[in-house]
Protein backbone atom coordinates (compact mmCIF):
# COMPACT_ATOMS: atom_id res chain seq x y z
CA UNK A 1 0.00 0.00 0.00
CA UNK A 2 1.19 3.81 -0.88
CA UNK A 3 -0.15 6.05 2.14
CA UNK A 4 -0.05 9.75 0.94
CA UNK A 5 0.87 11.55 4.09
CA UNK A 6 -0.14 15.58 3.40
CA UNK A 7 0.36 18.72 4.41
CA UNK A 8 -2.12 20.21 6.63
CA UNK A 9 -3.68 23.40 4.78
CA UNK A 10 -4.04 26.65 6.97
CA UNK A 11 -3.25 27.57 10.08
CA UNK A 12 -3.49 23.55 10.87
CA UNK A 13 0.05 23.17 12.93
CA UNK A 14 -0.81 19.45 13.26
CA UNK A 15 0.54 16.46 11.41
CA UNK A 16 -1.13 13.01 10.91
CA UNK A 17 1.86 11.12 11.28
CA UNK A 18 4.84 12.11 12.86
CA UNK A 19 8.18 10.02 11.62
CA UNK A 20 8.49 7.86 14.55
CA UNK A 21 5.77 6.15 13.30
CA UNK A 22 6.21 6.00 9.77
CA UNK A 23 9.19 3.83 10.30
CA UNK A 24 6.52 1.53 12.06
CA UNK A 25 4.47 1.63 8.51
CA UNK A 26 7.52 1.27 6.61
CA UNK A 27 8.86 -2.05 8.72
CA UNK A 28 5.71 -3.57 7.77
CA UNK A 29 6.09 -2.47 4.12
CA UNK A 30 4.09 0.47 3.44
CA UNK A 31 4.90 2.66 1.31
CA UNK A 32 4.70 6.16 2.98
CA UNK A 33 5.19 9.53 0.88
CA UNK A 34 5.19 12.31 2.49
CA UNK A 35 4.59 15.79 1.30
CA UNK A 36 7.71 18.58 1.57
CA UNK A 37 7.06 20.17 4.59
CA UNK A 38 4.19 17.79 5.90
CA UNK A 39 5.95 17.93 9.33
CA UNK A 40 7.31 21.14 9.41
CA UNK A 41 4.81 23.18 11.88
CA UNK A 42 5.26 19.82 14.50
CA UNK A 43 8.81 20.22 14.04
CA UNK A 44 9.49 17.08 12.03
CA UNK A 45 11.71 17.95 9.52
CA UNK A 46 11.61 16.51 6.31
CA UNK A 47 14.93 15.02 6.97
CA UNK A 48 13.49 13.39 10.22
CA UNK A 49 11.12 11.67 7.23
CA UNK A 50 13.80 10.53 5.05
CA UNK A 51 15.57 9.03 7.75
CA UNK A 52 12.23 7.23 9.01
CA UNK A 53 12.27 5.62 5.51
CA UNK A 54 9.59 8.22 3.95
CA UNK A 55 9.98 9.15 0.26
CA UNK A 56 9.24 13.21 -0.21
CA UNK A 57 6.74 14.36 -2.74
CA UNK A 58 5.25 17.11 -4.08
CA UNK A 59 1.30 17.63 -3.19
CA UNK A 60 0.59 16.55 -6.67
CA UNK A 61 2.71 13.31 -6.88
CA UNK A 62 1.22 12.80 -3.66
CA UNK A 63 -2.09 12.47 -5.40
CA UNK A 64 -0.68 11.10 -8.46
CA UNK A 65 0.46 8.07 -6.60
CA UNK A 66 -0.72 7.08 -2.97
CA UNK A 67 -3.69 4.91 -2.74
CA UNK A 68 -4.36 6.38 0.86
CA UNK A 69 -4.53 10.08 1.82
CA UNK A 70 -4.13 10.97 4.80
CA UNK A 71 -4.53 14.64 6.29
CA UNK A 72 -6.56 15.56 9.45
CA UNK A 73 -8.41 18.57 7.88
CA UNK A 74 -10.92 17.88 5.42
CA UNK A 75 -10.08 17.99 1.65
CA UNK A 76 -10.62 21.86 0.19
CA UNK A 77 -12.12 22.47 -3.49
CA UNK A 78 -8.60 22.44 -4.78
CA UNK A 79 -7.81 18.80 -2.95
CA UNK A 80 -11.59 17.62 -4.01
CA UNK A 81 -10.81 18.21 -7.88
CA UNK A 82 -7.51 15.64 -7.23
CA UNK A 83 -8.80 12.86 -5.44
CA UNK A 84 -9.92 9.56 -7.63
CA UNK A 85 -12.36 6.94 -6.64
CA UNK A 86 -9.64 4.58 -6.57
CA UNK A 87 -7.86 6.26 -3.60
CA UNK A 88 -8.84 6.48 -0.26
CA UNK A 89 -9.70 9.44 1.55
CA UNK A 90 -8.89 9.40 5.87
CA UNK A 91 -8.92 12.86 7.72
CA UNK A 92 -12.16 14.21 10.37
CA UNK A 93 -14.48 15.54 9.07
CA UNK A 94 -17.42 15.29 12.21
CA UNK A 95 -19.97 14.26 9.61
CA UNK A 96 -23.15 14.45 11.22
CA UNK A 97 -22.83 17.72 11.14
CA UNK A 98 -20.77 18.69 7.83
CA UNK A 99 -23.66 17.22 5.83
CA UNK A 100 -22.80 18.99 2.53
CA UNK A 101 -19.15 17.90 2.48
CA UNK A 102 -20.15 14.29 2.76
CA UNK A 103 -23.05 14.74 -0.22
CA UNK A 104 -19.98 16.12 -2.52
CA UNK A 105 -17.97 13.00 -1.63
CA UNK A 106 -20.99 11.30 -2.29
CA UNK A 107 -21.72 12.70 -5.44
CA UNK A 108 -18.60 11.94 -6.57
CA UNK A 109 -18.23 8.45 -5.34
CA UNK A 110 -15.36 8.26 -3.32
CA UNK A 111 -14.42 6.19 -0.36
CA UNK A 112 -13.70 8.37 3.10
CA UNK A 113 -12.98 7.79 6.26
CA UNK A 114 -13.65 9.96 9.21
CA UNK A 115 -12.09 9.36 12.10
CA UNK A 116 -14.24 11.07 14.22
CA UNK A 117 -16.65 8.31 13.80
CA UNK A 118 -14.44 4.87 14.93
CA UNK A 119 -17.07 3.76 17.07
CA UNK A 120 -16.64 4.11 20.98
CA UNK A 121 -15.92 0.99 21.89
CA UNK A 122 -13.54 -0.67 24.23
CA UNK A 123 -11.27 -2.12 21.13
CA UNK A 124 -11.45 0.53 19.31
CA UNK A 125 -10.20 2.98 22.37
CA UNK A 126 -6.63 3.35 20.90
CA UNK A 127 -7.86 4.66 17.37
CA UNK A 128 -9.89 7.46 19.22
CA UNK A 129 -8.87 10.68 17.89
CA UNK A 130 -11.54 12.06 19.58
CA UNK A 131 -10.41 11.47 23.10
CA UNK A 132 -7.00 12.39 22.54
CA UNK A 133 -7.51 15.94 21.11
CA UNK A 134 -10.70 16.74 23.53
CA UNK A 135 -7.59 15.82 26.42
CA UNK A 136 -5.58 18.51 24.61
CA UNK A 137 -8.36 20.84 24.50
CA UNK A 138 -9.63 20.79 27.69
CA UNK A 139 -6.06 21.65 29.28
CA UNK A 140 -5.18 24.53 27.02
CA UNK A 141 -8.81 25.76 27.82
CA UNK A 142 -8.08 26.35 31.44
CA UNK A 143 -4.11 27.43 31.00
CA UNK A 144 -5.59 30.32 28.59
CA UNK A 145 -7.88 31.29 30.93
CA UNK A 146 -5.29 31.56 33.30
CA UNK A 147 -3.22 33.42 31.51
CA UNK A 148 -6.10 35.68 30.53
CA UNK A 149 -7.93 36.40 34.20
CA UNK A 150 -6.97 39.53 35.77
CA UNK A 151 -7.22 37.53 39.08
CA UNK A 152 -5.03 34.23 40.13
CA UNK A 153 -6.21 30.72 40.02
CA UNK A 154 -5.20 29.58 43.44
CA UNK A 155 -5.70 30.85 46.88
CA UNK A 156 -2.89 32.98 48.52
CA UNK A 157 -2.70 34.15 51.71
CA UNK A 158 -0.10 37.20 51.91
CA UNK A 159 0.75 39.81 53.71
CA UNK A 160 -1.00 41.57 51.53
CA UNK A 161 -3.85 39.95 51.94
CA UNK A 162 -5.68 36.72 51.28
CA UNK A 163 -6.65 36.33 47.84
CA UNK A 164 -9.89 34.32 47.27
CA UNK A 165 -9.24 31.16 44.55
CA UNK A 166 -10.70 31.37 41.02
CA UNK A 167 -14.53 29.97 40.69
CA UNK A 168 -14.04 28.03 37.53
CA UNK A 169 -17.66 26.25 36.03
CA UNK A 170 -17.18 23.60 33.53
CA UNK A 171 -20.28 22.44 31.38
CA UNK A 172 -19.87 19.21 30.06
CA UNK A 173 -17.60 16.68 31.72
CA UNK A 174 -16.89 14.59 28.86
CA UNK A 175 -13.61 14.06 27.64
CA UNK A 176 -12.32 17.81 27.45
CA UNK A 177 -14.48 18.62 30.39
CA UNK A 178 -12.99 15.82 32.68
CA UNK A 179 -8.95 17.36 31.95
CA UNK A 180 -10.39 20.98 32.63
CA UNK A 181 -11.45 20.10 35.65
CA UNK A 182 -8.17 18.26 36.64
CA UNK A 183 -6.01 21.14 35.41
CA UNK A 184 -8.41 23.79 36.92
CA UNK A 185 -8.33 22.06 39.87
CA UNK A 186 -4.40 21.37 39.68
CA UNK A 187 -3.93 25.43 39.30
CA UNK A 188 -6.03 25.54 42.38
CA UNK A 189 -9.27 26.71 41.19
CA UNK A 190 -12.54 25.83 43.13
CA UNK A 191 -14.78 23.88 40.35
CA UNK A 192 -18.50 23.01 39.31
CA UNK A 193 -19.45 21.50 37.04
CA UNK A 194 -22.78 20.51 34.90
CA UNK A 195 -23.71 17.37 32.95
CA UNK A 196 -26.73 15.76 31.65
CA UNK A 197 -25.02 12.64 32.56
CA UNK A 198 -25.29 10.98 36.26
CA UNK A 199 -22.94 8.69 35.24
CA UNK A 200 -20.02 11.25 35.28
CA UNK A 201 -20.85 12.66 38.89
CA UNK A 202 -18.50 10.20 40.82
CA UNK A 203 -15.68 11.09 38.15
CA UNK A 204 -16.26 14.77 38.74
CA UNK A 205 -15.76 14.33 42.68
CA UNK A 206 -12.98 12.36 42.23
CA UNK A 207 -11.21 14.89 40.53
CA UNK A 208 -12.25 17.57 43.07
CA UNK A 209 -15.06 19.28 41.34
CA UNK A 210 -18.61 19.74 42.62
CA UNK A 211 -21.35 17.98 40.33
CA UNK A 212 -24.43 20.39 40.09
CA UNK A 213 -27.57 18.24 39.62
CA UNK A 214 -30.82 19.39 38.15
CA UNK A 215 -33.56 16.36 38.16
CA UNK A 216 -35.26 15.59 35.07
CA UNK A 217 -32.29 14.51 32.98
CA UNK A 218 -33.05 12.61 30.06
CA UNK A 219 -30.55 9.96 29.68
CA UNK A 220 -30.43 7.44 27.14
CA UNK A 221 -28.40 3.76 27.12
CA UNK A 222 -28.82 3.47 23.73
CA UNK A 223 -26.43 6.57 22.46
CA UNK A 224 -23.53 4.68 23.66
CA UNK A 225 -22.32 7.02 26.50
CA UNK A 226 -23.12 10.30 24.71
CA UNK A 227 -25.76 13.09 25.72
CA UNK A 228 -29.23 13.43 24.29
CA UNK A 229 -31.83 16.62 23.66
CA UNK A 230 -33.49 17.64 27.04
CA UNK A 231 -36.73 18.04 27.81
CA UNK A 232 -37.85 21.93 27.72
CA UNK A 233 -38.86 21.59 31.84
CA UNK A 234 -35.45 20.59 31.86
CA UNK A 235 -33.93 22.82 30.26
CA UNK A 236 -35.53 25.57 32.19
CA UNK A 237 -34.75 24.25 35.53
CA UNK A 238 -31.19 23.98 34.35
CA UNK A 239 -30.88 27.43 32.81
CA UNK A 240 -31.98 28.82 35.99
CA UNK A 241 -29.23 26.91 38.23
CA UNK A 242 -26.31 27.71 35.48
CA UNK A 243 -26.94 31.29 35.16
CA UNK A 244 -26.91 31.55 39.35
CA UNK A 245 -23.15 29.33 39.22
CA UNK A 246 -22.27 31.96 35.87
CA UNK A 247 -23.14 35.06 37.89
CA UNK A 248 -20.24 33.89 40.53
CA UNK A 249 -18.04 32.18 38.23
CA UNK A 250 -14.46 33.38 36.83
CA UNK A 251 -14.51 31.43 34.15
CA UNK A 252 -16.87 28.93 32.14
CA UNK A 253 -15.09 26.34 30.42
CA UNK A 254 -17.99 25.10 28.05
CA UNK A 255 -17.91 21.80 26.02
CA UNK A 256 -21.76 20.52 26.32
CA UNK A 257 -22.12 18.66 22.44
CA UNK A 258 -24.94 16.28 21.23
CA UNK A 259 -23.69 14.48 18.24
CA UNK A 260 -24.89 15.51 14.77
CA UNK A 261 -26.71 18.25 16.43
CA UNK A 262 -26.04 22.21 17.52
CA UNK A 263 -24.37 22.74 20.63
CA UNK A 264 -27.22 23.00 23.38
CA UNK A 265 -27.33 27.17 24.55
CA UNK A 266 -27.03 26.99 28.24
CA UNK A 267 -25.41 30.50 28.09
CA UNK A 268 -27.92 33.14 26.49
CA UNK A 269 -26.92 36.96 26.70
CA UNK A 270 -28.78 37.56 29.82
CA UNK A 271 -26.59 34.98 31.42
CA UNK A 272 -23.55 36.86 30.81
CA UNK A 273 -25.34 40.36 31.14
CA UNK A 274 -24.97 39.20 34.82
CA UNK A 275 -21.44 37.95 34.90
CA UNK A 276 -18.75 39.87 36.41
CA UNK A 277 -16.58 42.04 34.12
CA UNK A 278 -13.15 40.63 33.46
CA UNK A 279 -14.56 36.98 33.71
CA UNK A 280 -13.90 34.67 30.58
CA UNK A 281 -15.97 32.07 28.60
CA UNK A 282 -14.12 29.92 26.59
CA UNK A 283 -16.31 28.03 24.33
CA UNK A 284 -15.05 24.80 22.96
CA UNK A 285 -18.36 23.95 20.99
CA UNK A 286 -17.77 27.08 18.91
CA UNK A 287 -17.83 25.10 15.78
CA UNK A 288 -21.39 23.26 16.54
CA UNK A 289 -22.55 26.74 17.33
CA UNK A 290 -21.46 26.86 20.83
CA UNK A 291 -22.82 26.71 24.78
CA UNK A 292 -22.95 30.29 24.60
CA UNK A 293 -25.54 32.72 22.34
CA UNK A 294 -22.67 35.10 21.91
CA UNK A 295 -19.91 32.66 20.85
CA UNK A 296 -18.32 33.38 17.16
CA UNK A 297 -16.45 30.44 16.04
CA UNK A 298 -12.69 31.16 16.43
CA UNK A 299 -13.21 34.39 17.23
CA UNK A 300 -12.78 36.35 20.68
CA UNK A 301 -16.08 38.89 21.50
CA UNK A 302 -16.19 40.97 24.46
CA UNK A 303 -19.66 41.42 25.97
CA UNK A 304 -20.45 44.19 29.02
CA UNK A 305 -16.57 43.06 30.20
CA UNK A 306 -16.93 39.42 29.66
CA UNK A 307 -14.64 37.64 26.67
CA UNK A 308 -16.13 35.24 25.00
CA UNK A 309 -13.66 33.02 22.88
CA UNK A 310 -15.31 30.48 20.42
CA UNK A 311 -11.85 28.10 20.13
CA UNK A 312 -12.39 24.81 18.06
CA UNK A 313 -8.62 23.54 17.33
CA UNK A 314 -6.60 23.92 20.74
CA UNK A 315 -5.27 20.99 19.68
CA UNK A 316 -3.30 22.93 16.94
CA UNK A 317 -2.05 25.48 19.84
CA UNK A 318 0.04 22.22 21.12
CA UNK A 319 0.80 19.91 18.04
CA UNK A 320 4.03 18.31 18.97
CA UNK A 321 2.03 15.83 21.36
CA UNK A 322 -1.58 16.83 19.46
CA UNK A 323 0.60 15.10 16.70
CA UNK A 324 2.03 12.44 18.45
CA UNK A 325 -1.42 11.57 20.22
CA UNK A 326 -3.33 11.96 16.79
CA UNK A 327 -0.75 10.24 15.38
CA UNK A 328 -0.59 6.76 17.27
CA UNK A 329 -4.71 6.50 17.32
CA UNK A 330 -4.22 6.97 13.35
CA UNK A 331 -1.23 4.01 13.31
CA UNK A 332 -3.39 1.68 15.28
CA UNK A 333 -6.62 2.29 12.91
CA UNK A 334 -4.21 1.55 9.76
CA UNK A 335 -3.22 -1.37 11.40
CA UNK A 336 -6.21 -2.23 10.59
CA UNK A 337 -6.11 -1.70 6.65
CA UNK A 338 -2.84 -3.29 6.28
CA UNK A 339 -3.10 -6.73 4.85
CA UNK A 340 0.01 -9.21 4.50
CA UNK A 341 3.52 -7.72 2.93
CA UNK A 342 1.90 -4.26 3.74
CA UNK A 343 -1.32 -4.73 1.04
CA UNK A 344 -4.01 -2.32 1.28
CA UNK A 345 -7.06 -4.43 2.91
CA UNK A 346 -10.63 -3.27 3.19
CA UNK A 347 -12.43 -5.33 5.19
CA UNK A 348 -16.18 -3.78 5.55
CA UNK A 349 -16.82 -7.30 7.97
CA UNK A 350 -14.92 -5.32 10.74
CA UNK A 351 -17.09 -2.81 12.95
CA UNK A 352 -14.13 -0.46 13.09
CA UNK A 353 -13.35 0.03 9.40
CA UNK A 354 -16.93 -0.20 8.44
CA UNK A 355 -18.31 2.45 11.01
CA UNK A 356 -15.71 4.77 10.41
CA UNK A 357 -16.27 4.66 6.77
CA UNK A 358 -18.64 7.72 5.81
CA UNK A 359 -19.05 6.84 1.95
CA UNK A 360 -17.75 3.70 -0.64
CA UNK A 361 -18.78 3.85 -4.33
CA UNK A 362 -21.46 6.44 -4.37
CA UNK A 363 -23.06 4.83 -0.76
CA UNK A 364 -23.24 5.54 3.21
CA UNK A 365 -21.56 2.70 5.09
CA UNK A 366 -21.53 4.51 8.79
CA UNK A 367 -25.12 3.94 9.82
CA UNK A 368 -25.71 7.33 11.86
CA UNK A 369 -24.58 9.29 9.10
CA UNK A 370 -26.71 7.11 6.93
CA UNK A 371 -29.56 7.79 9.13
CA UNK A 372 -29.29 11.76 8.38
CA UNK A 373 -28.60 12.23 4.98
CA UNK A 374 -30.93 9.50 3.50
P1 LIG B 1 -19.21 15.10 23.82
O1 LIG B 1 -18.07 15.92 23.34
O2 LIG B 1 -20.22 14.63 22.86
O3 LIG B 1 -20.00 15.96 24.96
C1 LIG B 1 -19.32 16.54 26.05
C2 LIG B 1 -20.19 16.45 27.29
O4 LIG B 1 -21.27 17.37 27.19
C3 LIG B 1 -20.81 15.08 27.55
O5 LIG B 1 -20.39 14.62 28.80
C4 LIG B 1 -22.31 15.36 27.50
O6 LIG B 1 -23.05 14.54 28.41
C5 LIG B 1 -22.36 16.82 27.91
N1 LIG B 1 -23.62 17.51 27.56
C6 LIG B 1 -24.35 17.43 26.43
N2 LIG B 1 -25.45 18.21 26.51
C7 LIG B 1 -25.41 18.83 27.72
C8 LIG B 1 -26.24 19.77 28.38
N3 LIG B 1 -27.36 20.21 27.83
N4 LIG B 1 -25.88 20.20 29.62
C9 LIG B 1 -24.74 19.73 30.20
N5 LIG B 1 -23.91 18.84 29.63
C10 LIG B 1 -24.23 18.39 28.41
O7 LIG B 1 -18.72 13.86 24.65
P2 LIG B 1 -17.28 13.14 24.75
O8 LIG B 1 -16.44 13.87 25.69
O9 LIG B 1 -16.74 12.95 23.38
O10 LIG B 1 -17.66 11.72 25.35
C11 LIG B 1 -18.82 11.50 26.11
C12 LIG B 1 -18.72 10.12 26.73
O11 LIG B 1 -18.50 9.11 25.75
C13 LIG B 1 -17.57 9.92 27.70
O12 LIG B 1 -17.66 10.55 28.90
C14 LIG B 1 -17.60 8.40 27.79
O13 LIG B 1 -18.63 7.95 28.62
C15 LIG B 1 -17.88 8.03 26.37
N6 LIG B 1 -16.61 7.65 25.72
C16 LIG B 1 -16.37 6.34 25.49
C17 LIG B 1 -15.16 5.95 24.89
C18 LIG B 1 -14.86 4.50 24.61
O14 LIG B 1 -15.53 3.66 25.15
N7 LIG B 1 -13.90 4.20 23.74
C19 LIG B 1 -14.23 6.91 24.51
C20 LIG B 1 -14.50 8.24 24.77
C21 LIG B 1 -15.70 8.60 25.37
Amino acid sequence: MILGLLREPGDETRVALLPELVKELVVAKVEVLTENSAGEKAFASDADYEAAGAKLASREAVFERAEVLLQIQPPNDSDLSLIKKTQIWISVFNPLWETVLVDTFLKKGLTTFSLDSIPRSTRAQAMDVLSSMATVAGYKAVLEAALRLPTFFPMFMTAAGTIRPANVLILGAGVAGLQAIASARRLGAQVQVFDVRSAVKEEVMSLGGKFVEVEGAVEDKAAGGYAVEQTEEFKRKQQEAIDQHAAKANVVICTAQIPGRKAPVLIHKATVDNMKPGSLIIDLAASTGGNCELTKNNESVVHKGVTIIGQSNYPAQMPVDASRMFGKNVFNFLKLIIGEEGTLNLNFDDDIVKGTCITHQGEVLNERVKSIIE
